[in-house]
C-alpha cells in the first residue's frame, strides 16, 4: 500500500458507510494523512456468511479505474474481472448481434461487488491512520458540532466527533436528512415505473452459460434482461416474460417467482456540503439508474474529484467544500439524465435500424476524426470527460451529423434526378409486359 502523507496536526475525518465508496474514500482521506474512521451499519461483510446487498456484479470503467489507481488498486481488481467488449443483442427470434463499445481493445469490466467492497475495506484498513468501526448505524448528526449518534445492534448509542462528516451512507442517505432540514437545499427523487430482480444463472458443463466476454441484453422495448459473466446477474424489468430464451433451469424460474422486484430511484440534490463540516459523495448525493453502468463509477470518480479540490484549496476544509459542490454537481445531475436517456436506450432504441445505422456512422466518423467525433458511449465510458461537457459535446454532435445527413440525403436525391432528367431511360425497357407479369406472379404461387 501507498505510504501516506505524514501531518502534524491530524483533523479527523469521519466517513459514514463502508460501502464502495466509503471504503475507497477511506483509502483517500488515509493517504492523505487524516485520522480517517469508517462507520458502517452492516456487520463485517468480510467474515458474513451471507452478503446482502444489490447487484452481483458492476461494470467498472475508466473513470472508477482511474480512482482505483490513484490508491494502487486497479491491476489488482482489474486481474478480477471479466473484460466485455460489446454488447451482445439478443433478439427475439433468437439471433445475436454484438454491438461494439467502442474502438478495438477498449471494455469495460465485469467485477464482483461484494469482492470489490471486501477488497476497498482491506485496502482501508492497511493505512495505520484508518479504523473501521461495522454495526454502527448512523442515527443523527449536528451539522453545527459535527457529533454523531450512533445506534449499535444490541440498542447501545454512542457519540462521535468530526471535524469533517463525508456522507457514503448510499441512495436512503441518513446523513442527507439534516441536509434536508435546510433551507436552499434542492431535492429530487423519481423513481422509475420499472422494477429489476436479480437472478443467477448457473454454468453449463462448467462453462458459461452464454459468450461470457459480452454484456447480453434481450430488448423488448416495454422492459428488458441484461446479464454480465461472472456470477451471472440478470436483471428482469418489470411485467413477466414468457418467451425468455436461454432458461434452461428450474433454479432461474423459482427465483423469478420467489424474488420481489426491486424499485430503482434516481436522487438529484445540491448542494453536497454544509459548511466545513460535511459533504456527500456516491449515491448519498446522486443516485442513478443503473442502466449507464456510471453509478460506482460516478461515486469513485468524486473521490478524485475531492482530492484534486483538496490539492488546489490546500486542504482548507471551508473553500473545498463549496468548491467541490461547484464543481461536482452539473456533472453528476448530467449522469442522473444521460442515466435515465439509457434507461430508453437499452431496452427499445437498440431495436430500431436507425440507431444501428447512426452508431455505424458515429464510429466511422470517430474513426476518421478521432479528435472531432467521439460516440458518447466513448466519452462517458472510455474517458475523463466531465460528464456535463459529455452532454453538450454530444448535442454539438448529433446536430452536425444530422445535418450532414440531410444534406448528403438532399444531394443524393437531386444528383439522382438530374442524371434521370438528363439521361432518361428507355420506358419501354422498363415496362414488363403483362403476359410476362402474369407468370411470373402464377410461379410465385406453385409450390
Ligand atoms: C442493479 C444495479 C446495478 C448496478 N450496476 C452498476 C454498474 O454496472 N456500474 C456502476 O458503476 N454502478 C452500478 N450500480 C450503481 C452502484 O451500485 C452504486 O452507485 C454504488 O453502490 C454506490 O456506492 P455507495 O458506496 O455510494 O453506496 P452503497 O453501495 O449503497 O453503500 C452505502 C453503505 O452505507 C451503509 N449505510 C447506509 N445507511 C447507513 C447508516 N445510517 N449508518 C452507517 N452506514 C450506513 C450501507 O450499509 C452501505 O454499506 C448499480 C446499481 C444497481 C441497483
Amino acid at each position: 500500500m501507498e505510504q501516506t502523507t505524514s501531518r502534524s496536526n491530524k483533523k479527523k475525518v469521519a466517513v459514514v458507510g463502508g460501502g464502495l465508496v466509503g471504503a475507497l474514500n477511506a483509502c483517500f482521506f488515509a493517504k492523505r494523512g487524516f485520522d480517517v474512521e469508517v462507520f458502517e451499519t452492516r456487520e463485517d461483510i468480510r467474515r458474513a456468511n451471507i452478503v446482502k446487498g444489490r447487484s452481483i456484479n458492476l461494470a467498472l470503467s475508466h473513470r472508477g479505474r482511474q480512482a482505483l489507481k490513484h490508491v494502487g488498486m486497479e491491476e489488482k481488481i482489474v486481474s478480477q474481472g471479466i473484460p466485455m467488449h460489446a454488447r451482445m443483442i439478443h433478439s427475439r427470434n433468437g439471433k445475436q448481434s454484438p454491438i461494439p463499445y467502442g474502438k478495438k481493445g477498449q471494455y469495460i469490466l465485469s467485477v464482483d461487488r461484494a469482492n470489490l467492497n471486501k477488497q476497498l475495506l482491506t485496502a482501508a484498513e492497511t493505512y495505520p491512520n484508518t479504523k473501521l468501526n461495522f454495526d454502527y448505524k448512523l442515527q443523527d448528526w449536528s451539522a453545527e458540532t459535527g457529533l454523531m449518534t450512533f445506534v449499535r445492534s444490541d440498542g447501545l448509542e454512542e457519540q462521535i466527533k468530526a471535524d469533517l462528516i463525508v456522507g457514503c451512507d448510499g441512495a436512503f442517505s441518513a446523513i442527507r436528512k439534516q441536509f434536508l432540514r435546510r433551507s436552499r437545499f434542492n431535492y429530487s427523487q423519481t423513481y422509475i415505473p420499472h422494477g429489476y430482480m436479480e437472478l443467477t444463472m448457473p454454468p453449463i458443463n462448467g462453462e458459461f452459460a452464454m459468450k461470457p466476454n459480452y454484456l447480453h441484453i434481450w430488448p423488448r422495448n416495454t422492459f428488458m434482461m441484461i446479464a454480465l459473466p461472472n456470477l451471472l446477474l440478470e436483471h428482469l424489468m418489470s411485467e413477466k416474460n414468457k418467451t425468455l430464451p436461454l432458461v434452461p433451469c428450474d433454479t432461474l424460474k423459482r427465483d423469478y417467482f420467489r424474488l420481489p422486484a426491486q424499485a430503482m430511484v434516481s436522487v438529484k440534490c445540491t448542494p453536497y456540503h454544509i459548511g466545513d463540516k460535511c459533504v456527500l459523495m456516491g449515491d448519498a448525493a446522486h443516485a442513478v439508474v443503473p442502466f449507464y453502468g456510471q453509478g460506482m463509477n460516478a461515486g469513485f470518480e468524486d473521490c478524485i474529484v475531492f482530492e484534486e479540490v483538496m490539492e488546489q484549496f490546500n486542504e482548507d476544509f471551508s473553500a473545498v467544500l463549496p468548491e467541490y459542490t461547484r464543481v461536482r454537481v452539473p456533472d453528476d445531475h448530467a449522469i442522473a439524465d444521460l442515466a435515465m436517456y439509457n434507461y430508453v436506450e437499452m431496452r427499445a432504441h437498440v431495436n430500431s435500424k436507425w440507431f444501428l445505422f447512426r452508431k455505424c456512422v458515429d464510429n466511422l466518423l470517430h474513426f476518421l476524426m478521432p479528435k472531432t467525433i467521439i460516440p458518447l458511449y466513448t466519452m462517458v465510458t472510455f474517458t475523463r470527460t466531465r460528464y456535463h461537457e459529455c452532454v453538450e459535446r454530444w448535442q454539438w454532435q448529433n446536430k452536425v451529423i444530422n445535418h450532414g445527413l440531410l444534406v448528403s440525403a438532399t444531394g443524393l436525391v437531386l444528383g439522382g434526378s438530374y442524371l434521370l432528367i438528363k439521361n432518361p431511360p428507355d420506358i419501354n425497357k422498363l415496362i414488363i409486359p403483362a403476359e410476362k407479369m402474369w407468370n411470373r406472379l402464377m410461379a410465385l404461387r406453385t409450390p
